[in-house]
């Protein structure tokens, strides 16, 4: 659904149809793109895989984000008790043959059973490149730091070690910058979207940041530019009788499901703190300093994350504080079943919200998407914000 009144939106439209049109083809694009290109591909499992030393190599980092097909293989290996459904869809697509065409595989150990994949991913799998990071968890020691450009340094070595070729600071400089200017667009197209709320649905914009997360952020980057210049001239929408919403969560996929239903509803998002949006993109990386310690030092002072802890408080508080900045009129979580980091650190979250009079629901989602009865729960609770 576009927001945008008729007439003044074909060209925007044609921009947004490439970001769905890449997000809804997902591996398909990036296997004709290899094959033309030559060059190499590597998943990285979600999240906190810094990116920019497996672009600095030449290769194309993307993002596994599961898949809505069956899953007949994977629940052999991994107990889909313990398993949440990006795990189980990311090791179903290695099982059945759709990652093939990967070149390597990166892990970072953001939850306990993260190293259990990468282990039945080695065995399965024919990836050249295949490296787990296990990264510090408490990010308050003074040795933090250390420890993670430690792991960002065995990375880089793994990639160079199966290149056969040195990434030389100044390609890791380079590649950082590009990265930092899609963070900068993406938060451009963020901060617009706050003063003109309405201005694109909540699926467009998951269309957008997804489809970079496919492709070569470079042609990401032009995209972004030419769908902003073609919004910035866009007319505000009327928005005083929209319900506005901050969305969080949904850690390591996408929520889309949960964001039709808000854009049904006609609700709009101010800004969302979801991994598929500005957990993405929102902290940039030092570009004058040297580039490992740098992207290490993105890594410890990024925003809140429940895979870095610092603070109990720090995600409820980042979260409770961009409700009330944005004046929005509620938040939806959106919580992963069988996500225990994301479970531990809810009633932190509840509390903050609720000791702060901030109207609050939270849904729980797995692979099926939102269930009837959490559709009926997310128009509800829209209802009931619209009348307040
Ligand atoms: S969503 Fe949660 S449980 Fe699933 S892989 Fe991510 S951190 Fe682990």
């Amino acid at each position: 659904m576009h927001l945008i009144v008729p007439g003044e939106k074909l060209f925007m439209e044609e921009t947004l149809k490439r970001f769905i049109a890449a997000k809804q083809s997902l591996y398909d694009n990036l296997k004709q793109w290899k094959k033309a290109s030559g060059k190499k591909i590597v998943g990285c499992h979600p999240m906190d895989i810094p990116e920019e030393i497996v672009h600095a190599a030449g290769m194309l980092p993307i993002t596994l984000m599961g898949f809505d097909g069956a899953i007949t293989h994977a629940t052999r290996s991994l107990q889909p008790t313990i398993a949440c459904n990006i795990l189980l869809e990311n090791l179903e697509m290695c099982l059945n043959g759709t990652l093939d065409f990967l070149d390597g595989v990166i892990f970072a150990d953001v939850c306990d059973t993260i190293p259990i994949l990468s282990d039945i991913w080695l065995r399965h799998s024919h990836h050249v490149l295949h490296h787990l990071m296990v990264m510090p968890k408490h990010l308050n020691s003074p040795s933090s730091r250390r420890r993670v450009s430690e792991q960002f340094l065995r990375l880089k070595a793994a990639i160079e070690k199966q290149n056969n070729k040195k990434i030389s600071d100044r390609a890791l400089k380079h590649s950082i910058g590009v990265y930092n200017q899609n963070r900068r667009l993406l938060k451009r197209l963020y901060d617009l979207r706050l003063c003109k709320p309405g201005l694109l649905s909540a699926s467009d914009v998951s269309a957008v940041v997804t489809a970079g997360m496919l492709m070569r952020k470079e042609d990401h980057n032009q995209l972004v530019e030419q769908l902003l210049l073609e919004l910035e001239n866009l007319p505000v929408p009327t928005s005083d009788m929209h319900v506005k919403l901050i969305v969080s969560g949904s850690l390591c996929g996408h929520c889309d499901s949960v964001l039709s239903v808000i854009d049904a509803q006609g609700a709009y998002i101010l800004e969302d703190d979801l991994y598929i949006g500005s957990r993405y993109f929102t902290s940039l990386t030092n570009e004058d300093i040297d580039p490992i310690e740098a992207l290490a030092q993105r890594y410890v002072d990024d925003i809140p994350s429940p895979t870095k802890f610092f603070d109990a408080n720090a995600w409820a508080n980042y979260i409770s504080n961009m409700v009330i900045r944005d004046k929005a009129d509620g938040i939806i979580i959106v919580m992963r079943k069988l996500c225990e980091i994301h479970a531990d650190d809810f009633p932190c979250i509840q509390n903050k919200l609720n000791n702060g009079g901030i109207p609050c629901l939270m849904i729980e989602i797995e692979r099926a998407g939102v269930s009837e009865q959490d559709k009926t729960r997310i128009q509800a609770f829209i209802d009931m914000l619209g009348v307040q």
